[in-house]
């Protein structure tokens, strides 16, 4: 084969818009070889019996990746998926056809490297260089006002320098067209059943570029307060930071400025779990979960992972989470602080069960917020309770969220839904109300 052909190999960056490393393939090569690897150490069980991927996720990886395939073919090209690990996948593919350099981006949690420096050196007994690009961000790592070892550890002191001092680039172009060798194997798409997965009941998220550009316009026709619901599409590199940072500028005189800001703010909040899962190395977990801790926790965390704690807002939440793979920010926080503060369990333990189910996973937002929220109530250790009746209070006045998603509560008129304990067994019978001991048993003062 003559020319240069160049390896594109896809991870978390499935779009084809403000993309480093297909537009520079595309502008360095005669041809490129489009590849993404379903790799198996993303599925199965982690050392805390959770799912390293759950169904609802899986899918939405599976439909971003056929939304990848399609618009390569419209671009002219197509997209190569193969199931097993990237290591011995990709110099497979770079030797049948006669690649000369491999592109991707850095990723910086621990399991991600790991698989990056595999295939460096795989690639390496082939001569063939694994090139880095840096593209998750909405700031540029380059442009940063420091070094990331001298990142501010404070988010307001970072926050402050980086407004201050830095700015974000533009997106890149979306390649016209792309070439790629004549007949290539391209394999086949996964379905949830090769990975071992069953079809999820309930679909909030549909995968894919094209899906995530959709939701970023339908949001801005109506947009709500500041929370766009954009993070699954965000999480995969469906959409870029970058095009929702721009997205959000254009609207200046459209939305309200507390709106504009918010999502900047929150963009620059992802940078910056980003930046310090970097910057610490990946000290954040110490994992893998040893036994002796799992037979001491294993019942309270069932209950937790089963929405059986017997606190309504909190089996509320852990119900949505269970069936969409999505809860809104504070639902993230309030059953975090459960699991850490009131049942007293290993933080990793959750990460690992938000991990399995949270269909926007990103390791650096996943580990940082859980890391975050430790820090903090630690930090209020002299608190000794939490109030979670105020808090469901304030997060559902009228008691609606969890007469949705507990329906079997749902007859308990008000707020009282929130305190299912305080019915009298005459209450009980009125609202049909059977067995409410779950209810009785855990219930906080
Ligand atoms: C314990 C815990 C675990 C979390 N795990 C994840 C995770 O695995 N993946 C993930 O994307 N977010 C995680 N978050 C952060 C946050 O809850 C979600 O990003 C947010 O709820 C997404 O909703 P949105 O798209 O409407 O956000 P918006 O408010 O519209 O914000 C815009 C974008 O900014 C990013 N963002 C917003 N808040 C945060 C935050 N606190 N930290 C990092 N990025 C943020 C997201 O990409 C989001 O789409 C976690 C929060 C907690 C408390």
């Amino acid at each position: 084969m003559n020319g240069k052909t160049i390896l594109v190999w896809f991870r978390n960056d499935l779009r084809i818009h403000d993309n480093e490393i297909l537009l520079e393939a595309v502008k360095k090569a005669d041809r490129i070889v489009p590849v993404y690897c379903f790799d198996p150490a993303h599925f199965g069980m982690s050392s805390f019996d959770t799912q390293k991927t759950g169904a609802i996720r899986a899918k939405f990886i599976i439909e971003s990746v056929a939304d990848l395939k399609q618009s390569l073919q419209k671009l002219g090209g197509d997209l190569i998926v193969k199931f097993g690990h990237p290591q011995e996948i990709l110099p497979e593919i770079a030797r049948q056809y006669a690649v000369t350099e491999v592109y991707h981006h850095r990723e910086v949690a621990l399991e991600e490297t790991e698989t990056s420096s595999l295939v460096e050196a795989a690639l390496w007994k082939l001569q063939i260089n694994l090139k880095h690009f840096i593209g998750h961000t909405m700031y540029h790592k380059e442009d940063l006002p420091f070094p990331i070892k001298n990142i501010p550890d404070v988010f307001g002191v970072f926050r402050k320098k980086i407004e201050r001092e830095s700015i974000v680039r533009n997106c890149l172009d979306t390649p016209e067209s792309i070439s790629v060798p004549e007949n290539m194997d391209i394999g086949r798409l996964l379905t949830l059943a090769d990975l071992g997965l069953k079809e999820p009941i309930i679909q909030a998220f549909r995968g894919g570029e094209t899906e995530g550009l959709r939701n970023i316009s339908s949001y801005f026709l109506n947009p709500g307060l500041h929370r766009t619901k954009l993070s699954p599409w965000i999480a995969l590199g469906c959409l870029s930071t970058r095009k929702l940072y721009w997205e959000t500028r254009k609207q200046e005189n459209a939305i309200p400025k507390e709106t504009l800001n918010g999502i900047i703010l929150e963009l620059l909040r992802r940078d910056y779990f980003r930046f310090m899962l970097k910057k610490h190395n990946n000290k954040f977990n110490k994992s893998p979960a040893n036994e002796d801790e799992k037979k001491v926790v294993d019942m309270l965390f069932t209950s937790w992972k089963e929405a059986k704690t017997g606190i309504p807002i909190i089996d509320a939440t852990l119900n949505e989470l269970n069936s969409t793979g999505y809860i809104n920010h504070q639902g993230r926080q309030n059953v975090a602080t459960f699991l850490i503060h009131s049942l007293q369990i290993n933080w990793e333990y959750g990460a690992a069960f938000f991990k399995e189910k949270l269909i926007d996973y990103s390791a650096a937002s996943n580990l940082g917020n859980w890391y975050y929220l430790l820090n903090e109530i630690s930090g209020n250790a002299s608190e000794k309770n939490i109030d979670f009746l105020k808090k469901a209070q304030e997060c559902d006045p009228k008691g609606d969220y969890v007469r949705k998603w507990i329906p079997s509560l749902a007859s308990i008129p008000g707020v009282l839904i929130h305190q299912p304990w305080k019915l009298s067994p005459t209450e009980l019978k009125q609202y049909g109300i059977g067995d409410v001991s779950i209810y009785a048993a855990l219930s906080i003062p």
